[in-house]
C-alpha cells in the first residue's frame, strides 16, 4: 500500500506524535493562535489541564480566558497585550478554573513568529500544568512557618544523623546557631549525661517503631545541663526509605526545677536539711521488702535531745534553730553514708542504720552519739550542754512496719527519759505492756469523772501527844471497770501529762470539802489535806476555782490544807513561791510533801509560806534502825523548829516508828500503824472509836 506521506512527513509526524506524548506526560499542552486568520489551536494536553475532552468545544481566545481565575483575567491579559506591544514573549503563572471548578495553577510560556516587515503574525504557547508543584510549595511554605513559629524546638537529619536544620525556638533553647551544627550529628554535642544503655534503648525503639519519646538530659553551648522532653521520629518516604530524623524538643528544666522545690519541701526538713518524717518513712518502708527477702536486720533509733526545751527558752529561737542545726551535723558525721538520718519534728531525729549484723552494732551508734554530747554544742562562742535519749528498735524482732518500728524505738526512748536520760535502751516487750497499760489508763481517765469512777479514801492525821486525830489526807482512788481498782501512783501522772489532772483535782477538792463540811457539821473539826500537783498550779485558774469550790460548799479555809511535794516546788522555784504567796495570802494552809526528797535548803525554807512540813516516808521506814535517818529527821525537826513549823512525818507503819518519832519530839503522824486510808464511813467509825492507839483488828 502506498503511503499517502513522504518519508521525510512520516518521519516527523512520528516526531510530532512523539512531542504530543512527551508534552502529555509532563502535562505540558501547547496552543497557537493564528493572527493573520484569528484562529487558535489547542493541542489535546491543553483540553486536559483545563478539564475538557479533547477538542471539545472550539477554542477560542476568549473561551480560554474563561479557564482563567477572574482574579487572575486581567494580568494575563496584560501579559500577551504588553508581550504583542513589545513584540515579546512572556512568561507568566496563573491560577485556573477548571470544567469542575477545580483550582489549578499552570506556567505560561508563550514566543511569536514575525512577517518580513517584523510584524507578528503567529503567537505559540505551552501551558503547564503545575497545580502538584505548587500546592507541594504552598504546603512547604505552610509548613515551614509552622516549623519556625513553632515554640517547641525541631531539629532535623538527614538519614545519616547529620543536622540539616533547627528552627529558633531550638536556638534559643541551646543557643545553637544553625551554622555551629550544620552536618553535625546530635551526639557530637550530647550531653554526655546518659550512658550507653539509654543510647541503645533509644536507638532499638527509633529503629522499631519509627519514634521515641522520653525526657533526656540536654546540654546547651554554654555548657549548662537542661532537662527536656523529646520526642524523635523517623521519616520514611513513599518506597519506604528512611530520609530524616525529626527530632522535637521541649525545654522543661523550669518545671523540673519547680519540681525539685516542691519536693524538696515535701521531702526535706528546711532548717537541718535532712529527710523529713514523710521521706524517712518512705524510706524505711522501701527498706523492709529487701530485708524481708536478705533477712538481714535494721535497727530504727529514735533520738531526743534532753536540753532542748531549756536552751530554746533560756534562748531565743535563733539559737534553737542554731542548735538542732549543729545537732543535725554532729550526728551525720557518726554514721555511714548509707544510713539515714531524719528529723521528725522538733528536737527529735531518726536514723535507720542498714543491715546491722547484731544489735550490738546499734548500742555502739547510739554510744557514739552520747558520747559525742558530753562535749558541748558551741553557738556563737556559746557552750550548750545537752543529753541524749535514745530508744532503738529493731526489725524484724520489734516490728515488721514502718509504724510498729519507730512507735516500738519511740517507746524505748521515753523509757530512757523516764529512768533518767542521757542514756539509750533496747525496746523490750514488757516495755510494750506498760504501754497499753498507759494508753488503757489515757483512754479510761476521759470518763472516769463522768462514769463516777473516782472516790476518796481519806488517813487519818494522828496527835501523839493529845492522842487525837486532828486532820485527814484526801486520797483519790479510781475503780476502772475492766481493770478494777487503780491507785494515783498509776494514774496521776500521767493524767498531770495529759492536762486531765486540772478536771480530777477540781473533783477531788470538791469530794473532799464536802465530806469535811458533813463531818464540820457532825461536830468534828477536822482539817483536810488535798494534794496538788505543779500542773494544777501552773493553771492560772486553779486558785480561783479552788477558792470558788471551798467558798460554795461553805468549809472554813483554816480547814484546808494544800499538800504539795518539795520536788515539785524547787523545780521552779520562783514561779512556785509567787504562786503559794496567793494561796497563803487567800488564808488557806499549805504543807510541802514529800519532805527531804527534793534539795531544799533551809534558806528557800524560810521563803516558803508553808505551816507544815511532812517528812517523807523514806526517811521514816528506817528510822528505829538507821542511825542516819535518824539524825536526817532529827535536823529537819530542828530546822522547823527553828523556823515555827509544824513537822508530820508519814509512813509511819510500826510501833517502832512511833516510838523514833516521839524521841525525836515528832508528834503528829500518818500512816499504816494508825490507820490506812479508809472510805469517808469508815474513816468517820475511826474517829468515833478513836483511843489513842490502832483499832485492833
Ligand atoms: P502522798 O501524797 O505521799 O500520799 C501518801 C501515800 O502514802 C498514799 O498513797 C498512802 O496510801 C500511802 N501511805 C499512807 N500510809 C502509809 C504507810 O504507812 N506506809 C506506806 N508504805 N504507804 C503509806 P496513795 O494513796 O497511793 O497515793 C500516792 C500518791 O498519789 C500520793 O502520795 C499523792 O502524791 C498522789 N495523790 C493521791 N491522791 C491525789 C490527789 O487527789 N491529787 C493529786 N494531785 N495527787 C494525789
Ligand atoms: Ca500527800
Ligand atoms: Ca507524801
Amino acid at each position: 500500500m502506498q503511503s499517502a506521506f513522504s518519508k521525510n512527513e512520516l518521519y516527523c509526524k512520528k516526531l510530532y506524535g512523539g512531542l504530543l506524548q512527551a508534552q502529555a506526560l509532563a502535562k505540558i499542552g501547547h496552543w497557537e493562535l493564528d493572527l493573520v486568520n484569528n484562529s487558535l489551536y489547542w493541542s489535546d494536553e491543553v483540553y486536559r489541564i483545563f478539564g475538557l475532552e479533547p477538542q471539545e468545544f472550539d477554542a477560542t481566545y476568549e473561551a480560554f480566558l474563561s479557564f482563567v481565575h477572574p482574579e487572575d483575567v486581567e494580568s494575563v491579559k496584560s501579559a500577551y497585550a504588553l508581550s504583542i506591544k513589545n513584540k515579546q514573549g512572556y512568561y507568566i503563572e496563573h491560577r485556573i478554573v477548571r470544567k469542575n471548578d477545580e483550582i489549578g495553577f499552570v506556567e505560561e510560556r508563550c514566543e511569536h513568529d514575525f512577517d518580513s516587515h517584523g510584524n507578528i503574525i503567529k503567537s505559540i504557547g505551552t501551558v503547564h500544568d503545575i497545580t502538584k508543584r505548587k500546592s507541594a510549595e504552598n504546603e512547604l511554605i505552610l509548613a515551614s512557618a509552622v516549623f519556625e513559629k513553632m515554640s517547641d524546638g525541631v531539629l532535623i537529619t538527614d538519614d545519616k544523623q547529620r543536622i540539616i536544620a533547627i528552627n529558633s525556638a531550638y536556638s534559643a533553647m541551646t543557643g545553637y546557631k544553625i551554622e555551629d551544627i550544620k552536618g553535625k550529628t546530635p551526639n557530637t554535642f550530647s550531653s554526655g549525661w546518659h550512658d550507653n544503655e539509654f543510647y541503645k534503648n533509644l536507638w532499638k525503639q527509633l529503629n522499631e517503631k519509627h519514634h521515641y519519646s522520653g525526657e533526656i538530659k540536654d546540654r546547651r553551648k554554654n555548657g549548662e545541663f537542661f532537662s527536656a522532653d523529646i520526642s524523635i521520629t523517623a521519616l520514611h518516604d513513599e518506597n519506604g526509605r528512611l530520609t530524616n530524623y525529626i527530632s522535637i524538643v521541649n525545654d522543661i528544666s523550669d518545671k523540673k526545677h519547680k519540681e525539685t522545690l516542691i519536693h524538696n519541701l515535701a521531702y526535706f526538713d528546711s532548717l537541718t536539711d535532712l529527710p523529713n518524717r514523710i521521706l524517712f518513712q518512705e524510706r524505711v518502708m522501701n527498706k523492709i521488702p529487701a530485708l524481708k527477702r536478705s533477712g538481714a536486720k535494721m535497727a530504727l533509733l529514735f533520738i531526743d535531745m534532753d536540753n532542748f526545751k531549756s536552751i530554746n527558752d533560756s534562748f531565743d529561737h535563733f539559737m534553737g534553730d542554731k542548735f538542732l542545726i549543729e545537732v543535725a551535723k554532729s550526728i551525720q558525721e557518726l554514721i555511714r553514708e548509707e544510713d539515714t538520718l531524719a528529723r521528725l519534728g522538733g528536737d527529735e531525729f531518726t536514723i535507720i542504720l542498714e543491715e546491722v549484723k547484731s544489735i550490738s552494732d546499734a548500742a555502739y551508734v547510739a554510744e557514739k552519739i552520747i558520747n559525742k554530747f558530753k562535749s558541748p554544742v558551741i553557738i556563737n562562742g556559746l557552750e550548750l550542754y545537752t543529753g541524749v535519749s535514745i530508744g532503738i528498735s529493731i526489725y524484724p524482732d520489734d516490728g515488721e512496719s514502718y509504724e510498729e518500728l519507730v512507735k516500738a524505738a519511740d517507746t524505748a526512748m521515753y523509757q530512757v527519759k523516764e529512768s533518767g536520760k542521757n542514756s539509750y535502751k533496747f525496746f523490750t516487750k514488757a516495755m510494750n505492756d506498760k504501754i497499753r497499760e498507759r494508753s488503757l489508763i489515757e483512754n479510761g481517765l476521759r470518763s472516769a469523772i463522768s462514769e463516777g469512777e473516782l472516790f476518796l479514801e481519806y488517813q487519818p492525821k494522828i496527835n501523839l501527844k493529845t492522842k487525837s486525830v486532828y486532820g485527814m489526807e484526801a486520797l483519790v482512788r479510781w475503780n476502772h471497770q475492766d481493770i478494777g481498782l487503780i491507785r494515783p501512783d498509776k494514774f496521776i501522772g500521767i493524767s498531770e501529762e495529759t492536762g486531765q489532772i486540772c478536771q480530777i483535782g477540781l473533783w477531788v477538792a470538791k469530794q473532799a470539802l464536802k465530806d469535811t463540811k458533813a463531818l464540820h457539821d457532825e461536830g468534828n473539826l477536822l482539817t483536810v489535806s488535798i494534794n496538788v500537783s505543779n500542773k494544777q498550779l501552773s493553771d492560772s485558774s486553779f486558785i480561783d476555782d479552788f477558792c470558788a469550790i471551798v467558798g460554795e460548799v461553805g468549809v472554813d479555809r483554816r480547814y484546808v490544807e494544800l499538800e504539795i511535794t518539795e520536788s515539785h516546788i524547787m523545780k521552779d522555784l520562783d514561779k512556785s513561791l509567787s504562786i503559794l504567796n496567793i494561796l497563803h495570802s487567800k488564808g488557806l494552809n499549805l504543807s510541802i510533801d514529800d519532805f527531804g526528797t527534793g534539795y531544799s535548803s533551809l534558806s528557800y525554807l524560810k521563803k516558803l509560806p508553808a505551816q507544815t512540813i511532812k517528812i517523807d516516808r523514806s526517811f521514816v521506814l528506817d528510822i528505829d534502825k538507821d542511825e542516819d535517818d535518824r539524825s536526817i529527821v532529827a535536823t529537819i525537826i530542828a530546822m522547823a523548829d527553828a523556823l515555827g513549823k509544824d513537822v508530820i512525818a508519814e509512813g509511819s507503819e510500826t510501833k517502832e516508828h512511833i516510838e523514833a518519832l516521839e524521841l525525836l519530839n515528832c508528834n503528829q503522824v500518818q500512816g499504816y500503824y494508825f490507820s490506812k486510808p479508809l472510805k469517808i464511813d469508815k474513816f468517820r467509825e475511826f474517829i468515833r472509836n478513836f483511843k489513842g492507839e490502832p483499832a485492833s483488828t
